[in-house]
């Protein structure tokens, strides 16, 4: 398992997989070929499927640059090592192969050549069982136990991550109007934060973590930068719940940060045991892994045990198991956006049950991890953000027509 650094990282949205890690890929193969004249790159299975609408294109571009740069979109061709495979290939100006290389963005903005997916181990144990056994004995909490492995200056990076995910929330809040694409999705997160203010109680309250929430994925949908927890798809869900969390109890932001390391233990355990790709797993892999994050962190904050935390962990995917990734378009907004704010909402339920619980519970974090990998596996690829299945088929089946009439209308208001 890889350090928590690897899992949480401030960049550009919509997709940590489709966007972060073909540009970082780009990027890369343009540094080991600075004399080549042009390139050209094949973006296979679900970076082709869903690739326009994440932006896919536009980032290879940008990591090329200022180089010309062919893409070239292989829908039917899934590579057997990932389902986001992308080949880079250098020419000089006489058109000839000068080199080629074959990489895939795996999740989370990571990349992989196809080889190294679960190298660079910095933790000694490799699943929660053990993790929770060596706390036990040592009679630590989880967040203690990350600082053991990662050394005290994780808390700086923490504390970079925190300041990352409260000025994405304060952006979002301030934006309004309509997101990027054809949908044409109005922004809804400053709304949700006013409408708050005047509400009862426990309206109040929910309607202001669904502000946050949508306030980051409505962020990532138009390209700003969030931080990916676990990817940006995901990345409401923890940031809401910590800033809800810690206006309620009034915490520092001291107490924050040893959350968002426990958070990013949870994540990093899915990564490295199972899959944070939408395009390996379905949405349970994004959504699913954040709300056992937010629930963990949660947990910790209303004063869990490790027991309880590992419980509430497991509860957040538990209930997530089977969540298809079928996005409108092709853009990371429906269900995407709305999704952050109720998983937001399920992570604090998550963090509440375990509290209330006694801490004991037959299915364990580790197990449901297994069972996600699996329901993954057994998942069509129409479901693993293809666009091809699922709401983002049934939209286009029926509404083609008022597609076509609402881009003529909105071509014509804005003089196009
Ligand atoms: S449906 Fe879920 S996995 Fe798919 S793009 Fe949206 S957030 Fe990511």
């Amino acid at each position: 398992m890889k350090s928590i650094r690897e899992l949480y990282k401030a960049g550009m949205g919509p997709s940590s997989s489709h966007t972060m890690g073909p540009r970082k890929a780009a990027e890369n193969f343009l540094a080991e070929n600075k004399n080549a004249d042009r390139f050209k790159v094949y973006l296979y299975g679900s970076l082709a499927m869903t690739g326009k609408g994440h932006l896919t294109d536009v980032a290879v571009i940008a990591g090329l640059a200022p180089k010309p740069v062919e893409i070239i979109w292989e829908y039917k061709i899934f590579l057997p090592f990932h389902p986001n495979g992308m080949k880079f290939e250098a020419y000089d100006a006489a058109g000839n192969l000068l080199n080629s290389k074959t990489v895939y963005s795996v999740g989370g903005g990571d990349i992989s050549d196809g080889a190294d997916k679960k190298e660079d181990s910095v933790y000694p144990h490799k699943n929660m069982e053990t993790i929770l056994n060596y706390a036990a004995e040592h009679k630590i909490p989880i967040w203690e136990y990350v600082e053991d492995v990662e050394g005290k200056d994780i808390w700086a990076f923490l504390a970079y991550i925190w300041e990352q995910m409260q000025k994405t929330i304060e952006r979002g809040l301030e934006k309004r109007g309509a997101l990027p694409g054809d949908l044409r999705l109005e922004r809804k997160a400053k709304r949700f934060f006013r409408k708050a203010e005047t509400a009862p109680p426990y309206v109040q309250r929910m309607s202001t973590l669904f502000s946050y929430a949508l306030a980051c994925a409505e962020e990532n949908a138009a390209g700003g930068t969030v931080v990916t927890a676990p990817t940006c798809g995901s990345c409401g869900v923890v940031p809401s719940v910590l800033r809800l969390t810690k206006e309620i109890f009034e915490y520092h932001d001291a107490a924050i940060i040893r959350a968002l390391a426990t958070a990013g233990l949870v994540g990093n355990l899915a990564k490295a045991n199972a899959s944070i790709s939408g395009a390996e797993v379905g949405c349970q892999g994004e959504i699913g892994i954040a709300c056992a994050m937010a629930a963990a962190a949660a947990c910790q904050l209303e004063g869990g045990d490790n027991k309880r935390i590992a419980y509430a962990a497991e509860m957040g995917l538990e209930h997530h198991l089977g969540l298809t990734c079928d996005p409108i378009g092709g853009l990371v907004q429906i269900p995407c956006i709305e999704r952050n704010a109720l998983a937001a909402a399920r992570a604090m339920d998550c963090a509440t049950y375990a509290i209330a619980s006694d801490g004991e519970h037959r299915v364990t974090y580790d197990e449901v991890l297994e069972t996600m990998m699996q329901t993954g596996r057994d998942m069509k690829s129409d479901y693993r953000e293809t666009s091809a299945g699922g709401l983002a088929k049934f939209f286009k089946d029926k509404f083609k027509n008022r597609f076509k009439f609402e881009n003529k209308f909105w071509k014509k208001k804005e003089g196009k």
